[in-house]
């Protein structure tokens, strides 16, 4: 199984990295961890047919990390269709915030037929949930107040990779990275904090306790990447591929 990093930036395209978008490629199966805005454009740019896409997860419904779906929409409605529905997994509320960009983006998403064949699901904290025999695991970790954010754990063909999605330190991270193939955390800042992103100090604290198998950091903003000499840890890049 294979992570492409389509997009490793924070919202803001920090250093001019893409947004949010994770490709895992296994041998039968093409998923994505969050769509943010560039991202179908980063998976043409990596050769791969947006038609093979099986499963979108998502982590949360910010902006940069759900709002590049609507252009996989009109791919599929207008450059290539799809003979097999899309599925869209993501915290309650996905279905109709997805539908809802949809229709102010392009006019479209107020009946079923005006939108590509997807399915919707909805990922429920603490319980699993098997897509197209991708099986995830998604908790509730802090990063929004009102809205549900997810950190997702997901297992194919064998192996097992964490994502955080936008979360603030949490030591549920600890339990859930154990033995994992690949965690990729987000580490948004180096020591400056927001009470809703991990800082780099706050995480270098907690890595004696960490055991993952590999450790990736991602959503990185301007701080972290201006301190890059300062840390050890693998960082992310567009257009890095790790075996897991
Ligand atoms: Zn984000
Ligand atoms: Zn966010």
């Amino acid at each position: 199984m294979k992570l492409h990093i389509l997009g490793c930036g924070d919202a803001f395209g920090s250093g001019g990295r893409n947004q949010s978008g994770y490709l895992i490629e296994a041998s039968d199966r093409l998923f994505l961890l969050d769509c943010g805005p560039t991202t179908l454009l980063a998976m043409k740019r990596a050769g791969f047919d947006p038609r093979r896409l099986d499963v979108i997860f998502l982590s949360h419904l910010h902006g940069d990390h759900f709002g590049g779906i609507p252009f996989f929409f009109i791919e599929y409605l207008y450059q290539k269709s799809r003979d097999q529905p899309l599925h869209i997994a993501g915290p309650a509320g996905t279905e109709e915030k997805v539908c809802e960009l949809f229709r102010l983006m392009y006019g479209h998403g107020s009946a079923a037929h005006e939108v590509p064949p997807t399915r919707f699901h909805i990922l429920h904290p603490e319980s699993f949930t098997i897509i197209k025999e991708i099986k995830v695991f998604p908790f509730r970790v802090p990063h929004q107040v009102q809205e549900i954010s997810l950190a997702l754990k997901v297992s194919y063909d064998g192996k097992e990779l964490l994502f955080s999605g936008d979360s603030a330190w949490t030591d549920r991270f600890l339990d859930q990275a154990r033995a994992v193939d690949l965690f990729l955390c987000e580490c948004s800042f180096y020591d400056a904090g927001t009470g809703n992103h991990v800082n780099y100090l706050k995480l270098r604290e907690n890595l004696p306790r960490l055991q993952c198998r590999k450790l990736v950091l991602t959503h990185l903003g301007e701080e972290m990447l201006a301190r890059k000499k300062d840390i050890s840890e693998m960082l992310a890049e567009d257009g890095m591929v790790f075996e897991i």
